[in-house]
């Protein structure tokens, strides 16, 4: 059997820092499944199909690593997915205590799935998805912070040459 690790994620848009993480955790899993998630009560500035295809671009390069989307309930789709462990990443301190809140209720309700985390790559510690829209609304240079893509179409989103 192989391992397959579920690495769930709003992914609005996926960074270097999501890329970094998901390397590393190729060094312990024989395929990863990045699930995107279509998100109930969180408003993204990308739809769920551009999300999506910016991860499958970003991606190509990685055959044991596939893109999906779920809604409902994490662990019901990774157990569906006969994954043994869904992967987070941590940056600093801040993030300990909301990915400690969801691992243990992520426990709760299904005791088989283990929740693994990864510390990101130092040179990533400071990007999250948020704090880089707002960097790219008002024209930062985000260049080498994200794929190609992602550099594009944020551009593109928020009418930038
Ligand atoms: P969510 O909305 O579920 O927090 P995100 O797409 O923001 O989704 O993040 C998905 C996962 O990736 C989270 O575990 C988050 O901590 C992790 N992550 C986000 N940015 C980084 C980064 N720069 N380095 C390492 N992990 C990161």
């Amino acid at each position: 059997m192989p391992d397959i690790a579920v690495y769930p994620g709003s992914f609005d848009p996926i960074t270097n820092g999501h890329l970094d993480l998901i390397q590393r955790a190729l060094k312990i899993f024989d395929r990863i499944i990045v699930a995107v998630a279509t998100n109930a009560f969180k408003k993204s500035l990308f739809s769920i199909e551009e999300r999506m295809e910016m991860c499958r671009v970003s991606l190509a390069d990685y055959p044991t690593v596939s893109v999906d989307t779920f809604d409902g309930l994490l662990v019901k789709y990774a157990t569906g997915q006969k994954a043994r462990a869904i992967l987070r990443g941590l940056r600093a301190v801040t993030d300990f205590e909301y990915e400690f809140q969801l691992a243990m209720m992520n426990r709760r309700l299904e005791p088989e799935i283990e929740t693994v985390f990864l510390m990101t790559g130092l040179r990533w510690v400071f990007l999250s998805s948020s704090i880089l829209k707002e960097a790219a609304v008002h024209g930062g240079d985000i260049a080498g912070m994200v794929p190609e893509i992602v550099f594009r179409k944020l551009r593109e989103k928020f009418g930038l040459k």
